[in-house]
């Protein structure tokens, strides 16, 4: 079956838009293909689909307004936060109604004593711990896309960040959610409280990449700022001594609150775009990091240069200076940003692994990626076993793409036969949708089926995705002539 068998078709286009603009008004419907370019793509750049139209509500009244509009009409729904996900979650492959929640972004309620905060779902992930960090707290997911991500994006996602290791993925900082479903009825899941009696429906959402409904408030823990901070960069021969080294630290007992990897492509990208005093001729360095009690941090600083010099480490360094600190962390959370030196176009890859096969697999990765003549930048959270091997391509030369597509599939398959998963943080959206028959067997996939149609009976919310489905995302990567904003497009 071809994408264009599938297309939708909406019977009256007229009716849809005037229902539409009855519940949001006419100056946040938009209908105008030069409006609709700008949510054709997401962040997961080769792939592209045109919604047909795009709404941006205000209120969840709105958003229930929306939602009764699209299921009257049979219109898919795609609940889109920023637009940075890296799995073609927020794209329309058959057309729909995009809901741009960029407008619902007000910090609705902070509790200090309770440690919690209910937000809308548009706000900005750096936003929340921008609000609360006087006080010393902070929002603990993190993703390194937090200056621009959403935390209804980071619910959909269940998103993780440079800080997982320590403080865990969404999920663990979500403690209730109101959602419209798709009859247009308003649920209330989860609740202010550590736990909430009945079904974790909480727990279900998150993670859900928005097939179950549009998430309208969201109500997160707070955390407070620990007393102290250590922030070493080990220097490296080799990215296999780099991942031997974060194994040895883990085993140590130290429980770094960060520990990631920064290989020689991405110092190639990065150093020069952001002067942090990486060396270009260090096989991988390791950024690693420790929050706790003063007391606890010269000891533990010793241990990690220890560790680091046993796997042959050249140099081990301390941030002398808050400046300093900075100046690492934005090497690490500017390094997708600075792939742009490389090549004009990137394939960014998120599976993980057992943290014990890190040296294999970062072996295996670099052989798929001379036998299929590719480059591959690795840049990623290890202390999590999640990787993120990033080809640098060129979409215009012949050939390339094909090699850049079959050489992924083979890292794919790597992670997974070692034990490990085809996604660590980014959500499997349209990219892998096809690819879940890998880790679950029929059974377990009609379970989940079963559920999101027990929440969406005609499957309007967030159609194609994360399900294994007829057509690939092979059929929207972009196959006309670039243009402004297909290619050299860089977030
Ligand atoms: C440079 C860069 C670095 C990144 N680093 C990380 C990282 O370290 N860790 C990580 O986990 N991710 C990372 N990402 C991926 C991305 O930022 C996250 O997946 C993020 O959570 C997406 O948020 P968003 O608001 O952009 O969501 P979008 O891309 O707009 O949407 C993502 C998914 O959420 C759904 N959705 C959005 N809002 C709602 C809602 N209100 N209700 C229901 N569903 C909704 C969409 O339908 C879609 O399925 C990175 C991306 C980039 C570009």
């Amino acid at each position: 079956m071809q994408l264009a068998d599938l297309r939708l078709r909406i019977d009256d286009r007229n009716a849809l838009v005037h229902a539409l603009q009855d519940v949001a008004g006419p100056d946040r419907v938009f209908t105008h293909p030069a409006d609709l370019i700008a949510y054709e793509y997401d962040g997961c750049n080769f792939m592209a689909a045109l919604p047909d139209l795009v709404v941006s509500p205000v209120s969840t009244d709105e958003v229930v307004g929306i939602v009764k509009v699209a299921r009257r009409h049979h219109v898919p729904l795609i609940a889109r936060g920023s637009g940075t996900g890296l799995s073609g979650g927020a794209i329309t492959p058959i057309g729909g109604i995009i809901v741009s929640m960029a407008k619902m972004k007000r910090i609705l309620h902070v509790d200090l004593d309770n440690r919690t905060a209910i937000v809308e779902p548009g706000v900005i992930n750096l936003d929340v711990t921008n609000a609360v960090q006087a006080g010393g707290y902070f929002y603990a997911p993190d993703p390194s896309s937090q200056s621009a991500c959403s935390i209804g994006g980071n619910v959909a996602n269940n998103s993780g960040g440079v800080h997982t290791l320590a403080f865990g993925v969404t999920t663990n900082h979500v403690l209730g959610l109101e959602m419209v479903l798709a009859d247009g009825s308003i649920v209330q899941l989860g609740g202010r409280g550590a736990d909430a009696p009945g079904l974790d429906l909480v727990g279900v959402t998150v993670g859900s990449e928005g097939t179950l409904g549009i998430v309208t408030k969201v109500t997160i823990r707070l955390m407070r700022r620990r007393e102290g901070v250590l922030t070493m960069l080990g220097i490296f021969p080799t990215i296999e001594q780099a991942s031997q080294s974060v194994a040895d630290i883990i085993a140590s007992g130290i429980g770094p609150t960060s520990l990631e990897m920064i290989d020689r492509l991405t110092v190639e990208a990065v150093e020069p775009a952001i002067h942090a005093g990486l060396p270009l001729d260090a096989g991988a360095v390791l950024l690693i990091e420790v929050e706790g009690v003063r007391e606890i941090l010269a000891p533990s600083a010793g241990t990690i240069e220890a560790l680091c010099r046993r796997n042959s480490a050249r140099d081990v360094r301390t941030a002398r200076s808050e400046e300093e600190r900075h100046l690492y962390w934005a090497a690490r959370k500017g390094a997708f940003g600075a792939m742009g030196r490389l090549a004009p176009n990137y394939y960014l890859h998120d599976a993980v692994v057992p943290r014990s096969q890190l040296p294999a697999i970062m072996h295996q990765v670099m052989e798929i990626a001379r036998r299929n003549g590719i480059r591959v930048a690795n840049v990623f959270h290890a202390g999590d076993g999640n990787l993120h091997p990033l080809i640098p391509y060129d979409a215009e030369a012949p050939g390339e793409t094909a090699r850049v597509m079959k050489a992924s599939e083979e890292i794919l398959a790597a992670c997974v036969a070692v034990g490990g998963s085809i996604s660590g943080e980014h959500g499997i959206g349209f990219e892998k949708n096809n690819y879940m028959s890998w880790i679950f067997g029929d059974a377990d996939l009609e379970a989940q089926r079963r559920l999101k149609r027990s929440y969406d009976p005609d499957e309007l919310m967030n159609p194609f995705k994360v399900f294994p489905t007829p057509v690939s995302c092979g059929e929207l990567m972009v196959r006309r002539p670039p243009r402004l904003g297909a290619t050299g497009l860089w977030i």
